[in-house]
């Protein structure tokens, strides 16, 4: 779950234009994680001018306090985790680099319970904490054979403004769309971790797979953009079947809160659908 694909073009050059800003031409990570944060934060930025956040303020304290208590299991540098709650009805959620995660309303409208909407955060957590926006932005560069062009603009400021344009424009469609079925799956295990520490029933995250499953029968396009950055949730559940049965963690499923927050979500005005980009 880590859709960065709605940012804008606009954006995705600042992103690119830090990046390489920052001056860390490493072969492997050019992405130090001091630079993750101020990318993500920029990102984050135009994501709250943008984004429509559900109205009812206790709602959005909920995902919140949820996942600030999830991202204190998370292992990794310390990120200054942040959880927003998009007014969005399509099931989606996403982090940004270094800290930023998106929780849509959809993901609280159709899970059963906490331990679900637990899962969904602890995976995007564990995307963050195992850093692998720093990963796919590294891979984007290079894949771009842009790290001479790195090499060639910080040793010559002349040519830097030209080079950093060309670059920008080269890679803003390559490098944040998605994360490779290996990072899925890596975030899939350390999230059940994360679960596991904070106390919830692991069983959550298969559950929510198999939510997603039933709202792709439904509705499809509710799930579109879901699944059309993660593996299907058939081989998913699959693994993570095997990854919960490993690692049941405590019997937490879900709380007060959390029913209160179905209720008031049944009071608002309906979800907005997601801009088409
Ligand atoms: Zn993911």
């Amino acid at each position: 779950m880590a859709m960065i694909r709605r940012l804008s073009q606009r954006s995705a050059k600042v992103v690119l234009t830090i990046a390489i800003g920052s001056g860390s031409v490493a072969a492997f990570q050019l992405v130090s994680v001091k630079d993750e944060i101020a990318i993500g934060q920029q990102a984050q930025q135009e994501l709250r001018r943008e984004t429509p956040q559900v109205g009812d303020a206790r709602v959005r304290q909920y995902v919140s306090d949820l996942g600030i208590q999830l991202a204190q299991h998370a292992s990794g540098a310390h990120y200054p985790y942040s959880f927003s709650t998009a007014d969005y009805a399509e099931l989606n959620a996403f982090a940004l680099p270094g800290g930023p995660v998106w929780v849509h309303r959809g993901i609280l409208s159709a899970a059963d319970n906490e331990s679900q909407v637990a899962g969904v955060i602890a995976h995007e957590i564990a995307h963050i904490a195992e850093r692998h926006a720093a990963r796919q932005i590294t891979k984007g560069t290079v894949a771009n054979g842009l790290l001479g062009l790195l090499g060639a603009m910080l040793g010559n400021d002349g040519a830097g403004a030209a080079a950093a344009q060309m670059a920008a424009g080269l890679t803003a469609n390559s490098v944040m769309l998605k994360f490779s079925r290996d990072d899925e799956r890596a975030a899939d295990r350390v999230g059940v971790d994360i679960l596991a520490r904070a106390g919830y029933d692991t069983h959550g995250l298969v559950e929510f797979m198999r939510v997603l499953g039933a709202q792709q029968g439904r509705s499809p396009g509710s799930v579109e953009q879901f699944l059309s950055t993660h593996p299907a949730p058939v081989s998913r559940v699959r693994d993570l079947e095997q990854l919960v049965a490993a690692n049941p963690g405590g019997g937490r499923r879900t709380s007060a809160q959390f029913a209160d927050v179905k209720r008031r979500l049944a009071q608002l005005p309906r979800a907005h659908a997601m801009p088409r980009s």
